[in-house]
């Protein structure tokens, strides 16, 4: 919600107590796009005017926002498509003009997704660099035979040529899924590759878990909460 009082905003933004700002507005101090403003009541748009005091420029630092998505089948992980509807659509259109998607999942693979206004934040878990383990659930047209899973917790070669660094693989308990995959890096289509290379296919892929943070189960598919202020500071 950006429309407001202007002494609750001058207030929000440290201008100075509500009795301060109606001081200056008495002052005729304050200026909401180049006028002044008679009334304490009076209401303006946080986003969108632009307010003065004493001929400086105020606006609200907002703090930057975390959330977390279950990501559903059939969405596209960008904040615009021409052809399909994106994660975005799913989110209430308050958040849609702040947040972005970290990382990205398939249009088909399912599960958890950040969404932040933090560009760091973002970087610090997508980048290779930073080796944040993202694991899998894995539901494949067959199980594979032992070898084959060592090669793709080894690191294999894919078609590409690109070698891929060790990955962990472990047992699935929910009857969709074969596996479970841990990696650290996130090439493109990296899973269903990976497992392509062992000449096996990626039927259902779900994201479960980004390095500190797992998936709730009550988040159903197409669904988000805000992060709280513990998750963000594990995730940092
Ligand atoms: N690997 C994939 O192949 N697809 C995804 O969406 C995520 C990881």
């Amino acid at each position: 919600e950006s429309s407001m009082r202007i002494d609750k905003f001058l207030a929000n933004a440290n201008v100075g107590s509500r009795s301060d700002v109606k001081k200056l507005i008495k002052k005729k101090l304050v200026l909401v796009n180049e006028l002044v403003v008679s009334d304490a009541s009076f209401k303006v748009d946080a986003l969108t005017d632009e307010i003065q005091v004493n001929g400086k420029s105020i606006t609200l630092r907002t703090s930057p926002s975390y959330y977390v998505m279950n990501k559903r089948s059939g969405v596209v992980t960008a904040t615009k498509d021409r052809l399909h509807k994106t994660v975005m659509d799913d989110l209430h259109v308050d958040l849609r003009e702040q947040l972005f998607p970290v990382g990205r999942l398939d249009k088909d693979t399912e599960g958890l997704l950040l969404l932040t206004s933090d560009g760091d934040f973002a970087h610090r878990l997508t980048s290779p660099k930073h080796d944040v383990e993202k694991e899998y659930a894995v539901g494949l047209d067959a199980l594979p035979i032992k070898e084959d899973l060592l090669r793709i917790e080894d690191g294999l070669k894919l078609k590409d040529g690109s070698h891929t660094k060790p990955a962990k693989i472990t047992t699935s308990n929910h009857p969709d899924y074969t596996l479970h995959i841990t990696i650290t890096e996130g090439k493109y289509h990296q899973v269903k590759r990976m497992f392509g290379a062992i000449g096996h296919k990626v039927e259902r892929l779900k994201r479960v878990r980004i390095g500190s943070l797992s998936l709730d189960d009550h988040l159903a598919a197409g669904e988000y909460r805000e992060l709280t202020t513990e998750e963000i500071d594990q995730l940092k």
